[in-house]
C-alpha cells in the first residue's frame, strides 16, 4: 500500500473541513490548521469521507472495486501526507506565525542616498538617535524576552558608527540577523569580516541598468551594488535583491531587461540569489498614489515577475503557506524601533501610531503590547474575517490598506473591519491555492 501505512491504521483529521468545487477541482480546506489539498474527482472525495469517518486503511482498500479507484486512493493518500493534512493516530500539529518575536530596527535615519520613493524619507541623521550601548542593551533584552529575529535597516545601516559591533552582538546572542542595505558602502574587507555574522542580506537595485537605476538611486551606483550582491552570495550569505520600480523608470522593455539582470547576476554566483519586486508603491518622499493606481502598478509588476519566472507566484505562495502554519495576522504586532527609540508595531512607521520610547519601558513591556495588538487585530477578532473559512490562510490582509482603522487603533471603535475583501478576491485566493498545489505536487506520475 503506502510505505508508511499499515492496513489497521486510522487517520485523524482536524474537525472543521470545508470543500469547495472550483471548475474541475475539489478544494478541501482544513479551517483550523490553515491547510488544504486538491482532489481531482468525486471518487477521491468519497474515499476521503470514509477516512474522515474513521475507517481503517484496510477497510477502505477492501471496498475498492477498480484499478482507477485504487489509483485515486493512492494519490489521495500521497496528497494527505505531502501536506500533513491528517496524522496516523494523532491530529496534525499546528504552528503559529508569531510576528512579535521579530524585531525591525531602523538603526539610523542617515543615508548616503536620497531615493525618490523612500518611505522612510531617509537622508539626515535624527538629532536624538540611540547610541551603540543603547542598541546592545535592547538586543540583549529582546533575546532574553523570547525574541528570535532582528532586521537592521535605516537609512543605510552602515552609516551608523559601530554597526559592526551591533551586528556581531546580535549574532553572538543567538538572534537570526537580517540586514537591508543599499549596498554602496561595503568594502571588500568589511564584507569578509561581517558576512559570518549575517544570516540574510537584502540589497536594493531599483532599475535594470545604470541608466534606469540612476533615475531613482542616483548615478554611478548600479555596478557597485551588483558587485556587493555577488560577493555576499559567493560567501554563502542568503542574498536577495529587492527592486521597486517607479513610473519614471518603468519602460516598455523593462521585463526583458530585468530578466537579463537576473540571469547575469545568477551566472556570477555559486549560490542562489533571490529577486523580489515590490508590488505596491508606499507613500514616500516623492510618491503618493491612489489605491486604484496601485492596483494598476501591481498588475504591471506581476507581469514582469511572471515574464522572468512564470511559476514565481506559485512558488512564493506555497513557500509562504507551510502545512498547518497558522497566520492570524499580517504581521501587525511585530515591533519596529526607529533610530530615536520610538516603538511601532508595523514597519510602515509613518502610517501607524507610536506606543512610546524604548528608553521609557523594558523591551518585555513592548513585546507584551505587540502580542496584545497582534491578537486584538487577528482574523479571529475582526469582521467579517472571524467567520471566514479561509481566515488562517489569508491572514486578513494589510491592517493599514485593507482595514477601516488604517493601522491606527487608539481611537477606533471595535469591531475592526476588513473593508476590501470581495467574493472575487476570495475566489482568486482559492484559485491560487489550487494552482500552487497543482504546480508543486504531482501524485500521478
Ligand atoms: S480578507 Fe476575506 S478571505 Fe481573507 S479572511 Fe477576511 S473575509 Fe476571509
Ligand atoms: S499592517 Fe500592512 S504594512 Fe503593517 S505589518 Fe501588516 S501588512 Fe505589513
Amino acid at each position: 500500500m503506502n510505505g508508511e501505512l499499515d492496513f489497521d491504521d486510522i487517520l485523524y483529521f482536524p474537525e472543521e473541513i470545508v470543500t469547495e468545487k472550483i471548475a474541475n477541482d475539489i478544494l478541501v480546506i482544513s479551517v483550523t490548521t490553515a491547510n488544504w489539498i486538491v482532489l481531482k474527482n468525486k471518487i477521491q472525495l468519497s474515499l476521503l469521507n470514509k477516512l474522515r469517518e474513521g475507517w481503517m486503511i484496510g477497510q477502505v482498500v477492501e471496498e475498492i472495486e477498480s484499478e482507477e479507484e485504487m489509483a485515486s486512493f493512492k494519490s489521495l493518500l500521497a496528497a494527505i501526507f505531502a501536506r500533513k493534512f491528517a496524522g496516523v493516530g494523532v491530529l496534525p500539529t499546528k504552528e503559529y506565525l508569531e510576528g512579535y518575536k521579530m524585531l525591525n530596527i531602523y538603526i539610523t535615519n542617515a543615508c548616503n542616498l536620497r531615493c525618490k520613493h523612500c518611505f522612510m524619507r531617509s537622508g539626515t541623521k535624527l538629532k536624538s538617535e540611540l547610541s551603540l550601548e543603547n542598541w546592545i542593551g535592547i538586543l540583549s533584552n529582546f533575546k532574553v524576552s523570547g525574541g528570535e529575529n532582528v532586521t537592521f535597516s535605516g537609512g543605510e545601516p552602515l552609516m551608523f558608527k559601530g554597526f559592526a559591533n551591533i551586528l556581531k552582538h546580535a549574532h553572538d546572542i543567538g538572534l537570526k540577523v537580517t540586514v537591508l542595505s543599499n549596498g554602496l558602502l561595503w568594502t571588500e574587507n568589511m564584507i569578509e569580516e561581517l558576512a559570518p555574522f549575517i544570516d540574510e542580506i537584502q540589497f536594493s537595485i531599483d532599475g535594470v541598468n545604470e541608466r534606469t537605476n540612476a533615475v531613482v538611486r542616483g548615478e554611478g551606483n548600479f555596478d557597485v551594488v551588483v558587485e556587493t550582491v555577488v560577493k555576499f552570495s559567493n560567501l554563502g550569505v542568503k542574498t536577495s535583491v529587492s527592486t521597486t520600480f517607479t513610473y519614471e523608470n518603468l519602460e516598455d522593455d523593462t521585463d526583458v531587461r530585468y530578466k537579463e539582470l537576473v540571469v547575469a547576476v545568477r551566472r556570477r554566483t555559486s549560490n542562489e540569489v533571490f529577486f523580489k519586486l515590490s508590488k505596491k508603491l508606499l507613500p514616500g518622499r516623492n510618491v503618493n498614489i491612489s489605491s486604484e493606481e496601485n492596483e494598476k502598478y501591481s498588475k504591471r509588476i506581476k507581469g514582469i515577475e511572471s515574464f522572468v519566472d512564470k511559476n514565481a507566484d506559485y512558488e512564493n505562495f506555497i513557500a509562504g503557506h507551510s502545512p498547518n502554519l497558522i497566520a492570524k495576522n499580517c504581521g501587525l504586532g511585530g515591533m519596529s524601533i526607529n533610530s530615536d527609540g520610538s516603538v511601532y508595531f508595523c514597519n510602515r512607521i509613518y502610517e501607524v501610531e507610536s506606543y512610546g520610547n524604548v528608553l521609557e519601558h523594558p523591551i518585555s513591556y513592548f513585546m507584551e503590547k505587540g502580542k496584545e495588538i497582534h491578537e486584538e487585530t487577528s482574523v479571529d477578532n475582526v469582521e467579517p474575517c472571524s467567520g471566514c473559512f479561509l481566515r488562517y490562510i489569508c491572514d486578513g490582509g494589510c491592517r493599514i490598506d485593507d482595514f477601516d482603522f488604517s493601522g491606527k487603533l487608539k481611537n477606533t471603535v471595535k469591531p475592526y473591519r476588513q473593508i476590501t475583501c470581495t467574493d472575487e478576491k476570495k475566489h482568486k485566493l482559492m484559485k491560487r491555492m489550487i494552482d500552487s498545489f497543482d504546480y508543486f505536487y504531482d501524485f500521478d506520475s
